[in-house]
């Protein structure tokens, strides 16, 4: 007899890579998702940026993760057809002085210059502020989301593995040999409900969960470029003659929405030296869990529960590593790393 399949509560980044991990594995699941428009995986620029943050230092553990998010995404555009996930180079410029003290003390890291092409150019003066200078990154990108999250729907659906829905926490009946949902057996399910976790959780309302808005916009402007470029906020040449532009992170969820559009208008003026107009805005709330890098695994008391989430500002680059991992505890009973597993958290 076939194992019941696993059923996952989201179709995001998060649930999207974990039907793939299944899926590789030969192993049966059911998304159940609403499909709505606009969501956070749907709006994300997509970007993955190895050299990160205020202190210009490498993401949490880019070096592994990278190669398995690359690999997932071009198997999948193999698998699909279409081209998902872009390479590009992206200038970091600096915006501070202390910015530039910071790199200056990683420049003799051991392992950097994997991530760095010094002899590239940076940008035009006249267009773009750059006064602080800054450097070029090498292995960034941005995942087209939106695609490949539309792309994997369909090719999921097709195998009965995608269903427009919703998983109500009270319509889980969890035993030791399983879940069952709506009359049809599971051998467990995953809770991949990105922010909408954070409130009125049966299972997880112990998650501390401290998330940030983001407003995402269009943008137009007269720039010959086709690298992303960061000063305190993002351009990423989207497609021909379209910029796309972000991102503001409000951990207050109630500020109004034109007080962060106008933060984003604010932190473009002090990138481009340029005239530009924003349209288009767009806002997702990222999900992150008070001090974890994300959490995944079982629930302590129902072992055929389980959560994938906290992938913030990040899950392009996370996504896939993880998910990996969760499929390879659930399939193989192989040991979840302590720094994410829900449990550590309890
Ligand atoms: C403005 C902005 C810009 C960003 N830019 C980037 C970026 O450049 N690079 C990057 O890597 N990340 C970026 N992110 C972060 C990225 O979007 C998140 O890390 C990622 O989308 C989280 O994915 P998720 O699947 O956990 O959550 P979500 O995308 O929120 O997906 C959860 C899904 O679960 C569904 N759901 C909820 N409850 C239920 C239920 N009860 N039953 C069934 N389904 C349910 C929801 O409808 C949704 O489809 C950005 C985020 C924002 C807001």
């Amino acid at each position: 007899m076939t194992a019941p399949p696993i059923l996952i509560a989201g179709g995001g980044l998060a649930g999207t890579a974990l039907g793939w991990a299944l899926h590789e594995r030969g192993v049966p699941f059911l998304i159940v998702d609403p499909n709505e428009a606009g969501t956070c995986s749907k709006i994300a620029a997509g970007l993955v940026t190895p050299i990160t943050g205020k202190r210009v230092k490498p993401s949490w553990r880019v070096g592994e993760l990278l190669p398995v998010a690359l690999a997932l995404y071009r198997r999948v555009e193999m698998l699909l057809g279409g081209e998902f996930y872009h390479e590009r180079p992206l200038v970091r410029l600096f915006k501070e002085a202390h910015e530039v003290e910071w790199w200056r003390g990683r420049a003799d890291e051991p392992g950097l210059d994997q991530w760095v092409d010094a002899a590239a150019p940076l940008v035009d003066p006249a267009l773009v502020h750059s006064e602080f200078g800054g450097f070029v990154q090498r292995q960034a990108g941005w995942l087209d989301t939106a695609a490949y999250l539309e792309a994997s729907r369909a090719f999921f659906e097709n195998i009965s593995a995608w269903r427009q829905g919703v998983i109500a926490e009270e319509e889980v009946d969890a035993s030791e040999n399983g879940v069952l949902w709506q009359g049809e057996d599971f051998s467990h399910v995953v809770f991949c409900r990105g922010a909408e976790q954070r409130t009125g959780s049966r299972f997880f309302s112990w998650l501390k969960f401290d998330c940030a808005r983001g407003v995402i916009a269009s943008l137009k402007v007269n720039l010959a470029e086709v690298r992303i470029i960061n000063r305190g906020c993002w351009l990423l040449p989207h497609t021909a003659g379209h910029w796309r532009a972000g991102s503001t992170y409000e951990f207050d969820l109630t500020t109004p929405m034109e007080t962060s559009i106008a933060d984003l208008h604010r932190k473009l003026s002090l990138l481009l030296r340029i005239p530009f107009e924003m349209s288009e805005t767009q806002a997702g709330i990222r999900p992150i869990i008070k001090h974890r890098q994300l959490v995944l695994g079982r629930h302590p008391a129902h072992p055929r529960v389980c959560v994938f989430n906290g992938l913030g500002s990040k899950g392009v680059l996370r996504a896939p590593y993880f998910a990996k991992m969760l499929a390879e505890h659930l399939l193989d009973d192989k040991p979840l790393e302590p720094v994410v597993d829900v449990r550590a958290n309890d």
